[in-house]
């Protein structure tokens, strides 16, 4: 299965991500992800990708795509990947369709998460990642009184991004440059919009379901 997960920010594609990618036995691929471990890491990616980051810009394509490029090669990626927040614009789109085609591979399907503006600030504003082994957390909705992973004990923090102005600008380059892919892959018949309100659990199964027809 070759998935693609599209939505604004704080729509919950990391959260869902985590337990889609295990339910289907296929890797999780979040290029978030891999530029927050590079800028912690402070290899020349991370120098790199930190200034475009910072302010909620995306990373210019050309090294984004080679990161992608270099991690779908990867032998775990050859039966299915499930892709979080890449492609997040037309033209990272069509070079990732090209690219798959190239190998004969092709795309399954596109999950696009629907939320509204206002739950995407909620979730947001209380959104706090485990330093240690990465899992997302919330501070209402999960009930963080104390900055503690409940599953690994590692400290949790806030990203820097997830400052309100930073994340208005975040949603403003969604719009512009990330909501287009929508209408790209409903052209290709890739697309399917489930509603992504409600509790984790719930969202979970509504993306199952989703995904179920379109497997092999
Ligand atoms: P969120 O989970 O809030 O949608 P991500 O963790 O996916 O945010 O991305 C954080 C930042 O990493 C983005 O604001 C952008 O700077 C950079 N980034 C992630 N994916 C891409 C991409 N496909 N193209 C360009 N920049 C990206
Ligand atoms: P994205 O990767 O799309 O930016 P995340 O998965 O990081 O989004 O989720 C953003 C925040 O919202 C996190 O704090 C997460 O715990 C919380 N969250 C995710 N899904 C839900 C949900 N269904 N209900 C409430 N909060 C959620």
């Amino acid at each position: 299965m070759r998935l693609v997960l599209v939505g604004p920010p704080g729509a919950g594609k990391g959260t869902q991500a985590q337990y889609i990618a295990s339910n289907l036995s296929i890797p999780k691929i979040s290029t978030g992800d891999i530029f927050r471990a590079n800028v912690s890491g402070g290899t020349e990616l991370g120098r790199l990708a930190k200034t475009y980051m910072d302010r909620g810009d995306l990373v210019p394509d050309e090294v984004t795509i080679a990161m992608v490029r270099d991690r779908l090669r990867e032998d775990d990626a050859q039966d299915g990947f499930l892709l979080d927040g890449f492609p997040r614009n037309v033209s990272q789109a069509e070079v990732l369709r090209d690219m798959l085609k190239d190998w004969e591979q092709g795309l399954d399907l596109v999950l696009e998460l629907v939320v509204d503006d206002e739950e995407v600030v909620r979730r947001l504003a209380g959104r706090r990642t485990c330093s240690q082994c990465g899992r997302i957390w919330h501070v209402e909705f999960d009930d963080k009184k104390d900055d503690v992973c409940d599953a690994c004990g590692g400290k949790l923090f806030q990203r820097d991004d997830d400052k309100e102005e930073t994340v208005r600008h975040r949603l403003e380059v969604y719009q512009e440059q990330t909501a287009p892919l929508v209408s790209f892959y409903a052209k290709d018949d890739l697309l399917v919009g489930v509603d992504a309100t409600g509790p984790v659990e719930e969202v979970t199964q509504r993306a199952m379901e989703a995904i179920r027809p379109f497997m092999g």
